[in-house]
Order: structure tokens, then sequence, then C-alpha cells
């Protein structure tokens, strides 16, 4: 069993490696999905940032082309009167119309004024979102090029430590005892061992009961802690 427990130390040493890179691998492209997905963010805002603008720009156009109608009738309506001189109630009725026209006129200007100022605040934040979003995509890309250069760093580690372990499975260690080390390693994340020191289990720092430490000591088969279900082991 002292066999068994020093060939499974061995592959230990290589497991909690193993588990780093393996988070690394989930780890960095979460991260970047998640930066990628604020960059996306932004750049939507800006696009509607943009869009908001365009909506004002053409209320403002339909302001301009009704108060040129409304200038065109009015200046008709003028002509009207020129030639009715004689009818004072038409004329009045012309006056009032052109009255009319003309305060809707500026009605139509005030309100177009209005939304120009809009537009305009609009647009500089738009700028404003663009020089920001140009320096956050610079920054992505430096970003980027380091998360694909450390994936593959990882990746590489993996593989070398993974041929590593294969050459470490000897047949010193029975399917059976592999087993547990495996789902313990898994479900303890790379941490399947755990050293006894006294009676302490310096995983989950429990004391662990005397015929634990005994059944340990004796060496006989493998042992777990009753705490955090690790195989123990004891060194020297
Ligand atoms: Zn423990």
């Amino acid at each position: 069993m002292h066999e068994v427990l020093a060939a499974l130390l061995r592959l230990q040493e290589l497991d909690q490696h193993i588990f780093r890179a393996q988070a690394e691998l989930r780890r960095l492209p979460a991260e970047r999905a998640q930066r990628k997905a604020e960059l996306d963010r932004r750049v939507q805002k800006l696009a509607d940032t943009r869009t908001e603008a365009q909506k004002l720009r053409v209320r403002i156009k339909e302001f301009e082309d009704n108060s040129t109608q409304h200038r065109q009738r009015a200046r008709k309506v003028e002509n009207e009167a020129a030639s009715a001189r004689q009818d004072m109630a038409l004329l009045v009725a012309f006056q009032h119309e052109i009255r009319t026209l003309k305060r809707e006129i500026s009605n139509f200007e005030e309100q177009g004024l209005l939304l120009v100022d809009q537009v305009e605040a609009l647009e500089k934040d738009a700028l404003a979102q663009e020089q920001a979003l140009a320096a956050e995509q610079k920054s992505f890309a430096e970003y980027d090029a380091n998360v694909q250069a450390e994936l593959a760093a990882a990746q590489a580690r993996l593989d070398e430590l993974s041929a590593e372990r294969k050459k470490r499975l000897t047949g010193t260690i029975p399917l059976d005892a592999l087993t547990t080390y495996n789902r313990i390693l898994a479900a303890r994340e790379g941490q399947a061992l755990a050293e006894l020191d006294g009676k302490a289990c310096q995983a989950c720092f429990i004391d662990v009961p005397a015929n634990v430490v005994v059944r340990v000591q004796r060496g006989s088969e493998l042992v777990n802690c009753p705490g955090c279900s690790r195989i123990l082991f004891q060194r020297g």
C-alpha cells in the first residue's frame, strides 16, 4: 500500500498542475467572453445614439419642410390679399390666415431649434463614445492577443502534463485505487490526497479519530479523511 500511495502522490503532483491548467483554459475564455460582451454592449449603445440622432434629423427636416410650405402659402395669401383690397371681409380673412401661418412657422422653427440642440448633444455624446470605444477596442485587441497566448501556453502545459501523467500511470496502482483517486480528484478540484500531520488532516484541518491515524500508519489500505474524503498519507 505504501507503494500505491507513493505512486498516487507522484500522480497528485502532476494533477494539481493539470487542474490549474484546465482551470485557466476555462477561466480565460469566460473572462474574454465577458469583456467582449461589454464591448459589444458599448458598440450597440453608440449605434443607438446615432440612430436616435438620425431620427431627430428626420424630424428637423419635417419641421423645415412644414415651415417652407407655410411660407409659400403665406406669400400666396399675401398676394391674394393685395388684390382683394376692396373686399374688407375677404381681406380680414386673408390677414387672419397670414397671422395663423406666421404663428405656425415660428412654432415650427422653435421646435426645430430645440431638436437641433438635442441632435448636437447626441452627436457630441456619440463622438465621445466613439473615441472611448476606439481606445477600448485597442485595449481589447491587446488583451485578446494575450489571452490567445496564455491559452496556447496553458494548452501546451496541459498536453505535456497529460503525456507525463500517462507515463506515471504505472501498474503499481490497482484499478480500484485509481478509480477512487480520480473520483476524489474531480470532487476536490485537483487535490485527492491529504497529508495527515499528527491527527490533523492538512486539507480540511479536522482532527481524525485515533483509529484512522492507526489505519493510515499501518498502510495496508487507502484511508479516507472523515472530513473531506481525501486519501490520507503521512510523510516519512
Ligand atoms: Zn480532510
